[in-house]
This record gives structure tokens, sequence and C-alpha cells, in this order.
């Protein structure tokens, strides 16, 4: 961080913003000013040695109203919004927030993927940029918190260092990336992940990936020049509600991500034998959903078989042919498992193949495995880990580490550098629903962390 030439009292103390105790006399009129600001509760004072001198805060209520303000875009009869990627709404949301980022002083463009870029020069143009940010487009009933959250906070750091004068040394750049909840499209097209195929899947507004990429400004003819180069970014740095109710129900203020978790996901297929459910003899089946149902409760079985937070799901089911009076024949089902390791993913999912051979044996059928989808695991950097856990210390908030167990942007810009994430409370643990809540002290605190990790980023320490 480097302070205005103009801001001689003010020094850098643990990268935050702080007026040295000696220097405190020869205020001029702004640190004036910010000492009435202080006085007045705008600042948040934290509680290390260096207690009772101001620190640069949010400004809690204004994010906060920002939040309340993009809730109106998409908002449905239940409280929640449905502002999928590419419809009207998210069209609308994106307006919105363009503003805001112009208010806070960032030069706003739209890159050829749709992903929206406020950035702000540093004072050291040698340096690689900062970003932070999240997403603004929702699931059909969504809430008002997952992605919101993260992409108020960084338009308010970015307008508090702007308000307060602080010249960053390197640039920052706050990103909205673009349909997130549809597989992480703006942020694959910048790790350079996103294939010429995915443009033709049709998204959830009814438009293929490269229609609305066309439709929130983007060029889809152009998107090489929207991947970035592994080692091309200092840090990216994301705040986003839990969507799991660890926090609250451990009374943490912080969650610090350790890593978002990889997924794979399997799709399995049962062959039995379709026959007359009142003709043939109970010995003499060969049920393929009863196999299925053997099988579900061996993945549940597989994946508590050992210490740790993987997770394990079959989520959807087939049965065909489907009718009451039918021995199933044949059953499609879903398996999902997911872990911050990849070597414990496969460790289960062999167990998982060793326990349908049994079943296989026993029910007279026959097991096929496909893989659909593989997203490996993204572990945070422990710099940026200790950074955030030191932000939150430093304002009294309590922290945990934790993994994620939704996926986010920040999985991909993990293959651009390293990648910090910082997690608030959801309230019920509950999220991708008009339901989602998350308190507005707990959301201004994310801001806060999220403040002094870019700070303290700025400084040098990752
Ligand atoms: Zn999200």
């Amino acid at each position: 961080m480097i302070l205005g030439a103009r801001a001689p009292a003010l020094a850098v103390l643990t990268g935050s913003f702080q007026i040295r105790r000696e220097d405190n006399q020869k205020m001029n009129r702004r640190e004036f000013n910010i000492g009435l600001m202080v006085g007045s509760g705008a600042f948040a004072f934290h509680r290390s040695a260096f207690a009772k001198q101001p620190q640069l805060g949010v400004n809690g209520a204004r994010l906060n109203e920002h939040l309340k303000a993009l809730s109106e875009f998409g908002k449905n009869p239940q409280g929640g919004v449905s502002r999928v990627a590419y419809s009207e709404a998210d069209r609308l949301g994106r307006e919105y927030v363009t503003g805001l980022m112009l208010a806070a002083k960032l030069n706003v463009t739209v890159d050829a993927a749709g992903n929206i870029i406020g950035r702000r020069a540093g004072s050291d143009p040698r340096l690689k940029p900062i970003l932070f940010g999240s997403h603004i487009d929702s699931v059909p009933e969504g809430g008002n918190y997952d992605g919101d959250v993260g992409s108020m906070g960084a338009i308010e750091v970015a307008q508090t260092l702007a308000e307060n004068n602080v010249v960053t040394r390197h640039p920052i750049e706050v990103v909205i990336f673009q349909n997130e909840e549809g597989g992480l499209i703006g942020s694959a097209a910048m790790s350079g992940a996103l294939t010429e195929k995915e443009l033709d899947n049709v998204s959830r507004s009814g438009k293929t990936i490269r229609e609305g990429i066309k439709f929130i400004g983007g060029d889809p003819a152009k998107l090489s020049a929207v991947k970035r180069e592994k080692g091309s970014i200092a840090a990216y740095l994301e705040l986003h509600i839990e969507q799991g109710g660890t926090l609250e129900a451990e009374k943490i203020d912080i969650g610090v991500v350790e890593g978002i978790v990889g997924i794979n996901w399997w799709d399995v297929t049962i062959e039995g034998f379709a026959n007359h459910a009142g003709t043939t003899a109970m010995n003499n089946r060969q049920d393929a959903l009863l196999a299925a149902a053997r099988f579900i409760e061996a993945v549940n079985r597989v994946a508590t078989s050992v210490p740790g937070r993987q997770v394990g799901t079959v989520g959807r089911i087939q049965a065909l042919p489907g009718a009451p009076n039918v021995i199933p024949g044949k059953v499609i089902l879903s398996l999902e498992l997911r872990d911050l390791d990849s070597a414990k993913i496969e460790m289960l999912y062999q167990k998982i193949r060793a326990e349908a051979d049994q079943i296989a044996q026993a029910s007279k059928v026959k097991f096929d495995f496909k893989e659909i989808n593989v997203n490996i695991p993204a572990p945070t950097d422990s710099r940026i880990r200790a950074i955030i856990d030191e932000s939150a210390k430093e304002l009294g908030l309590t922290t945990k580490v934790m993994p994620s167990g939704a996926g986010h942007d920040a999985q991909d810009m993990a293959r651009l550098g390293p990648v910090g994430m910082i997690f608030v409370p959801s309230i019920g643990g509950i999220s991708h629903s008009p339901k989602e809540f998350s308190r507005p002290k707990d959301i201004e605190n994310g801001a806060n962390v999220l403040l002094g990790a870019v700070m303290r980023v700025d400084k040098g320490s990752v």
C-alpha cells in the first residue's frame, strides 16, 4: 500500500490504515476529518497492540443498501431473485452494478466473455493486478446473498479505498464474473478453460452461452483475448456466504476457506431384466431398482466409513420401464463424490466400485459407470489464508478454517495465481433459495476482512 503524498502522517502498520501516535499532533485537514469520522463511529477500532487507533473500514450501511437495491432486479414473490445469467433481469442488474463501479472510481470495461471488470491503476506499473469480486447471476428461485455479497463487498472495498485516497501499489481489478451458476462460465473464459463446444450449450435463460455472451455485451469470437496467463495475477480474493450452517452453529464470524472441493460425477447404469411383476417368483428376479437401493445404501456407508468431510450422494434416479406391474429392468442414477483431496475421491470411488461388484453378483445385475464431469479440487494459498485470518483477528473477529463444499469462480482463478476466500455465516445454512439470509453485520465484517486482506496482499505479503 502506498499512501498519497498529501498524507504524510498516515503510516502502514500490519497492512492497515492507521495514524501513528507521534504524528497525531501534525494532522492536516483530511486526517482531522478522518478523526471526526472515527469519533462518529464511521470507522472500526481494532483491538490489537495499537488499540484506540483508527482503521480504514467499509461503510456497512451503504454496502447493505446496495445489496438491497440489487435484489430488486429479478425479484420474485417469495422474496428472492430469479436472475439467471443472460436474462433481462441479469442485464439490468449488471447495469446497476456498472454504475456502482463507476461511482467507486473504477475504470469499467466488459471483456469479450462478458465479465464486468473495474480497474484502477496502482502506483507501481510493474506489479500484477490484485483481483477481487464474485458474481450477480442467480439460480432460478435463488436468494439475495449468493454472489451478491461478494460483488457488493468488492465494490464497497474499492469505494472505501477511493474515498480515503488510498493508492495501492498494485493495480486493483473488481471482477463481476458472468454466469457463475451455469458452470463458472466467465471465470473459465479467463482461465482458458471455456471450450468452443460449451458455447453451444443452452443456458437457463434459453439462450446458448454464445448468444448470452453477445446479449451482455461480450464477443464470443474473441474469447482468446480474455484468457490470462498463469502467474499474471498477484492474487484473487472472494468474499462469499458460507452456504452451509457451520459458522452460524458454532457462532464463528469468518470462515477461512482452505480450498474448494473437487467434484466427480458419474452416471451409473444398472442392467437387470424387466419381467412380469405378478408371475416372476421372488427368487427368480433381476431387479435393477432393488440393486440400486442396495447401491445407494452402500454409497452412504462408504462415504461415512473414513474420517473427514468427504460427501457422497445419489441425487437422481430413473427406473425403466417405470410401471407398477413390471420389475424394473434398468436403472440410471447419478453418483457424486466431493472432497478437497482427489486421491481420497479416487479411494472412495474404488470402494464403491467394489461394493457394486458384490451387489451385481448377489442381485444378478450389471453395473456400468460413466464419468460425466470432474472438477479438480482447488486449494487456496496458505499465505492468503494467513492474511485473511490476521485481518479478521485484527478486527476482533473469530475464524475457522473450512472447505468450500460448493464450486466458485475462485477455483478457475486458482489456475492463474494464489487465491483466497472469505466466508460469512448463512443463517440456517440455507442457500440457492429465497430463504437465504446473512446478517448485515456479518456482511460488513466480511467486507472489512476483504479490505484488510487486499491491503496486506498489496503490501507484498504474497
Ligand atoms: Zn456463488
